[in-house]
């Protein structure tokens, strides 16, 4: 690939004021969302509105490297911005998280002709998508083998295989993923995926128990050209390394979101069922000090994402590992503090119980992060 990683115009975070830009993503959640959060998760609506208001008010671009090399950037205002819509609505957060890794991928890259195609416009929501990296991820870390395959022809690749769920898509969307080479195995590619090219298809997933505004399909690829212009990385290993770091760390903000909502819920039904919920293994005091805990490793974490030590990667997979456990524990918390009033249908408690699972199964799973931690040799 051509190597020279000149930079894309990508406004800068700081031009824009990252205090700014939260103001302004609060304000689009209690406009624009909230009215429209029970549609999402009962009749899979797609806040495909929304996503493009938080694109314009910069939530996709603060957390962007601002130079190629020696590569820095600061996840801090992306994660935080994902954790105010997941306070309401998780599949927004998750949906944030599709479009603001699409967007660390494209920055990421030295692949001067991808990045002037799409940064800029995934940067601010105009181009939508998402990220197609389960399966690879699982690969990398030995628990599956690559989905796609890609044979090499004139001008660029001929990719065919399939992926079962890849979110924030649409027919005129894009997502990044990777394929390996036929007849070189060790050799992948990571590239950008087009819904609208010929030989690409996608089709809608079955209901889902929460998350399924999130317009996540399953997606085949049947011998579709992929151009060198395409192409994010070839081989992906060093790319891999750094971008891993700031896939991992962008996802807390779901987390943040539902526990911080969960202990919410937990405080609302303190005067009326205090008396009886003290009694409870976990009170909304005891998440709350494990939620600063969290706030502050994220904060610590979220300012060196090209960290390549091990030690990091292992704060980062411990973090992540906590995270999910903890948005589980919350929700529970919650549902048992609430009672039956959290039973209910129209109860927000039972849509945050759902909800938090996915943040425990989403990959990297905890099951993959309890084999990579035990696998870790620092
Ligand atoms: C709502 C939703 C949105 C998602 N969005 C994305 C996304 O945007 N990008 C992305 O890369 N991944 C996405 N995923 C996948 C997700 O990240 C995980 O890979 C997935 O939840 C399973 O991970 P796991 O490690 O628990 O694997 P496991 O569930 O233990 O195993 C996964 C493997 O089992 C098989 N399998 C499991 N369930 C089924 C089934 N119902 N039908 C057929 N085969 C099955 C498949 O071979 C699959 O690869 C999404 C999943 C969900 C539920």
């Amino acid at each position: 690939m051509g190597a020279s990683a000149s930079m894309v115009a990508v406004p800068a975070a700081e031009a824009c004021g990252e205090a700014g830009v939260l103001e302004a993503v609060r304000g689009i959640v209690r406009s624009q969302l909230a009215p429209i959060v029970n549609d999402i998760d009962q009749n899979g609506l797609y806040p495909r509105d929304v996503l493009r208001a938080l694109g314009a008010a910069g939530a996709y671009r603060t957390h962007l490297p601002l130079k190629p090399a020696p590569a820095a950037a600061n996840l801090t205002t992306a994660i935080e911005a994902s954790a105010i819509a997941s306070q309401s609505c998780l599949s927004t957060g998750f949906l944030m998280w599709c479009q603001s890794t699409l967007a660390w991928y494209l920055a990421n890259s030295e692949n001067d002709a991808v990045r002037s195609r799409y940064l800029s416009r995934v940067a601010d929501g105009s181009q939508l998508g998402g990220t197609g990296l389960s399966n690879p991820m699982k690969t990398f870390f030995g628990i599956e083998q690559l989905k796609l395959k890609g044979k090499r022809v004139p001008g660029g690749y001929a990719v065919r295989g399939a992926l079962p769920w890849v979110s924030n898509l649409g027919p005129d969307h894009v997502f990044g993923t990777v394929f390996e080479v036929e007849g070189e195995p060790s050799r992948r590619v990571m590239f950008i995926a087009d819904c609208a090219t010929d030989g690409v298809s996608i089709q809608a997933c079955p209901g889902f128990v929460a998350l399924d505004g999130t317009a996540t399909y399953s997606v085949q690829f049947r011998d579709a050209f992929v151009p060198d212009a395409k192409v994010l990385s070839d081989p992906v290993d060093g790319y891999l390394k750094k971008i891993r770091a700031g896939f991992v760390l962008l996802q807390t903000g779901m987390g943040l979101g539902v526990i911080r909502d969960c202990i919410d819920l937990m405080r609302r039904v303190q005067p009326s069922l205090g008396h009886i919920n003290k009694f409870l293994d976990d009170q909304p005091e005891d998440l709350a000090e494990t939620l600063a805990a969290m706030e502050a490793e994220i904060t610590a974490l979220a300012l060196t994402p090209f960290d390549p030590s091990p030690q990091y990667w292992r704060r980062v997979v411990t973090l992540r590992l906590l995270v999910g456990e903890t948005a589980v524990r919350a929700a529970h918390a919650a549902m048992l503090h609430s009672g039956a009033r959290g039973y209910v249908m129209a109860s927000r408690v039972q849509r945050r119980l759902r909800e938090a699972y996915f943040v425990a199964i989403v990959t990297p799973a905890t099951k993959q992060l309890k084999k990579m931690l035990a696998e870790m040799n620092c």
